[in-house]
């Protein structure tokens, strides 16, 4: 099952000897915006592998929750059903909540959060308090009939949630995932009107967090309609980012 924040490994701060309060202000916490088929699921795994960094993809955290039957799973499963923006303050203390518990990581990758400026704002708010801050933000830009197309093809694993596509990144054997053999299936919400609605959502709402960011100097636009290899070192060449 997955996780909605996975991914650290390591403790490097203690390993270079900073205290808490350094550590945390050389944070190194990257953000992916981009709407639904940009990308940004593959690119996060691939940039939290690749700089030990904590992925925390908040669809994760909701598919999660559901699966547990939470109260909160149970409280977000018509929304997400449905293609529609879970409220503010149910997602907002779900991931403020997930990242107080994060302790001596080296930074995180957030993947679908915020989607609203309230949920931007208030996450500033918190790293605030946090002593830390976003670093950069990566915007996957891809139109919308590409998008489209690519959730349509989409696929993912039971176990683990690895993505593919079946024109773009088939799986070995058809309906298995090459990495785990756990069994390939098609999201609710890829699926008929709901794909239309949440595209609907990112264009009208979420895309105003380029300007948010892009205010703060923080925003790198990348073109997500190239393979993931070029995206990935698109993104890489922009990255104000060491290697572990
Ligand atoms: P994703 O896997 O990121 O496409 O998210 C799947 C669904 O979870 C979305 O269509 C929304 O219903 C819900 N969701 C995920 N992240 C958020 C968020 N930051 N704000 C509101 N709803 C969200």
């Amino acid at each position: 099952m997955n996780v909605g924040c996975n991914g650290a490994v390591d403790n490097p701060g203690q390993r270079i000897g900073r205290n808490r309060t350094q550590q945390e202000a050389h944070a190194m916490n990257l953000m992916l915006l981009g709407a639904q088929g940009s990308g940004k699921g593959t690119q996060g795994a691939l940039l939290a592998s690749r700089f030990g960094l904590v992925l925390c993809a908040s669809g994760d955290m909701l598919r999660e929750a559901m699966a547990q039957d939470t109260l909160i799973g149970q409280q977000v499963r018509p929304y997400v059903d449905q293609g529609n923006l879970v409220p503010d303050e149910l997602m907002i203390g779900m991931v403020l909540e997930r990242l107080r518990g994060l302790k001596d990581v080296r930074g995180i990758i957030l993947d679908g959060f915020p989607r609203t400026l309230a949920q931007a704002q208030s996450l500033d708010a918190r790293l605030a308090e946090m002593g830390t801050s976003i670093a950069q933000v990566i915007y996957l830009e891809v139109p919308r009939e590409l998008l489209l197309s690519r959730l349509l093809d989409r696929y993912i694993c039971r176990a683990h949630g690895h993505i593919y596509n079946l024109k773009t990144n088939p799986p070995k054997t058809p309906g298995i995932c090459d990495i785990d053999g756990s069994e390939l299936y098609q999201r609710v919400d890829d699926q008929g009107e709901q794909i239309q609605q949440r595209l609907n959502i990112f264009f009208s709402e979420t895309l105003q967090l380029t300007d948010y960011y892009g205010k703060q100097g923080k925003l790198i636009t990348v073109d997500g309609t190239q393979s993931i290899e070029v995206v990935n070192q698109a993104i890489l060449a922009d990255l104000k980012v060491t290697d572990r």
